[in-house]
């Protein structure tokens, strides 16, 4: 398979955080590879900007750095590196100051797409936001990404949103959730809406229940203080497992086109039912001989925040009443693995009878790792014995039915980047979506916190507390094994 790169228009991306973690690892090397792709046009200009002191040669060292150790395997052509570093440049700058605010001007270029990456704390948006503003850099031109965590209940998110609406319209704001820059995520759409076969069955007539799943094997890792002011629920299911949500259960947008998916999603969120208490389950990685547990990761052994979830939510709407949709996330578990399974009803009438048993189509649409779909279908056991049926999956891997280019997909930060650049907001999260799914979130947080909720512990490198297996054997039914 030929991929077809269409390069985008020349550009100025100002990075405010250019030295920082997410710079490092994921927006500097994902720039390079979409200049090596062809992407990225020899006319951009890529300038780093933050309070260490630093010149352009000491940041273009910074850069290649980056590059070397995260900028992955590909093969690339002799001179791509010292042309890609060419590009690239840095401002002293402090968000809440005033140096380097008129070199960043100066250095800007005119009559090009002007973006602004604001990988910096979420309390400097702000800040950012208005020296943009004054120094005549928030212009029609400029676009402006944001990072999550976008607030951390819907009085902070809203508080955010008016800071930014302050100086930039929502189509200059890109809310990033990286989830949507994923090639199986997009490719959720692709499934249901280019597909004449699901989309007939997709509703509560044909499907028994939905699972999404985001497990890690990982624990907080070096993130503790910031994880124990969040936990799975602010850190993943308000926003990563939510767009999730979104992408499979909204209606058919009119067109891929931005306003019409967000207005979709938004509807999606906004016919969710408040979640009951006992449809929740929170948990916490217990100590091991060898390992610390949360408590000890986070340095808070009164910890109560939950490195787990698991919850049953159901969508008011005609397409979904009666379908519940379980959703679980956590560290320190049995697979690092992202899935969607949707698990259809059975035959309405069996003409095996019942030594037959009880089958039933699965579709599990695999994010990570190994990105796929399996449909599980039933059929024939084969060899003699009478009528026996067996499941089977019908198995796609992305990357053996795509060839290598599957394999080498564009990484989820470089997709987004260049959709900044191109002007399209599709996989960007609207204002209202955010504030809605901290509408939803709230109660539930508000919930547990009266409850003086505990969450239960549970072993690492299992599949969470053996309340979230009960939640579902509740109902008859088992959550998909957690497979690597
Ligand atoms: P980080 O490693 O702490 O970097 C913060 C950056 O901000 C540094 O470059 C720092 O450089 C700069 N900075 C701090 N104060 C500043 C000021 N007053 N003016 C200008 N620059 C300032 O943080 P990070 O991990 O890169 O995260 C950045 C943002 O992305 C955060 O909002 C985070 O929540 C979000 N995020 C990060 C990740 C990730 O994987 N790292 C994932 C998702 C979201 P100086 O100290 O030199 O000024």
């Amino acid at each position: 398979m030929v991929s077809r790169v269409i390069p985008v228009d020349p550009f100025d991306l100002v990075i405010f955080g250019g030295t920082g973690d997410l710079a490092r690892r994921k927006i500097i090397p994902g720039l390079f590879r979409r200049f090596c792709s062809g992407q990225m046009p020899p006319e951009a200009q890529i300038i780093g900007a933050a309070r260490s002191e630093m010149t352009d040669a000491e940041f273009r060292i910074f850069t290649a750095e980056a590059i070397a150790e995260f900028g992955g395997s590909a093969v690339v052509e002799d001179g791509m590196l010292d042309a890609f570093l060419d590009r690239v440049g840095y401002v002293v700058i402090d968000a809440k100051g005033e140096g380097g605010w008129k070199e960043l001007s100066a250095r800007v270029r005119d009559n090009l797409v002007h973006a602004f990456y604001f990988s910096v704390a979420p309390s400097l948006f702000g800040d950012l936001a208005e020296r943009l503003h004054e120094h005549g850099l928030a212009g029609d031109e400029a676009r402006i990404v944001v990072e999550k965590p976008f607030g951390k209940d819907l009085e902070s998110a809203r508080a955010l949103n008016a800071v930014l609406e302050k100086h930039f319209d929502e189509h200059q704001i890109y809310r990033i959730d990286h989830y949507l820059g994923k090639e199986t995520v997009q490719n959720l759409m692709a499934v249901r809406f280019g597909n004449v076969l699901f989309e007939p069955l997709w509703n509560a007539q044909y499907v028994d229940h939905i699972q999404i799943t985001v497990a890690e094997t990982v624990g907080v890792g070096g993130r503790g203080s910031y994880y124990d002011q969040s936990g799975a629920m602010r850190d993943m299911v308000q926003n990563h497992l939510m767009q999730l949500l979104c992408l499979i259960a909204m209606e058919p947008p009119a067109k891929f086109e931005p306003d019409a998916v967000r207005d979709e999603k938004l509807k999606v969120i906004r016919a969710l039912e408040p979640v009951e208490p006992h449809h929740i389950v929170r948990g916490q990685y217990a100590a091991t001989d060898t390992a610390s547990g949360y408590r000890q990761d986070v340095e808070n052994l009164r910890s109560f925040t939950e490195s787990f979830m698991a919850l049953k939510v159901h969508i008011s709407n005609w397409r979904w009443a009666g379908t519940p949709f379980y959703l679980r996330t956590g560290k320190k578990l049995k697979a690092r693995t992202s899935e969607i399974v949707v698990v259809f009803k059975d035959a309405p009438h069996s003409i095996f009878g019942v030594d037959a048993g009880r089958h039933r189509n699965v579709l599990a649409i695999r994010l990570q790792p190994n990105e796929g779909m399996t449909l599980d279908v039933t059929i024939k056991e084969p060899g003699p014995g009478g009528m026996r049926l067996v499941d089977v999956p019908l198995d796609m891997s992305f990357a053996e039915a795509l060839g290598p280019d599957a394999e080498q997909a564009t990484e989820a930060y470089e997709r987004l980047i260049m959709d900044v650049i191109r002007g399209n907001q599709t996989l960007f999260m609207r204002g209202d979506e955010v504030e809605a799914a901290w509408a939803w979130t709230d109660p539930i947080i508000e919930g547990w916190i009266r409850r003086s909720d505990v969450p239960k512990t549970y072993d690492p490198g299992g599949a969470g507390p053996e309340d979230a297996l009960v939640l579902m054997h509740r109902d008859g039914r088992r959550w998909r094994e957690l497979k690597a």
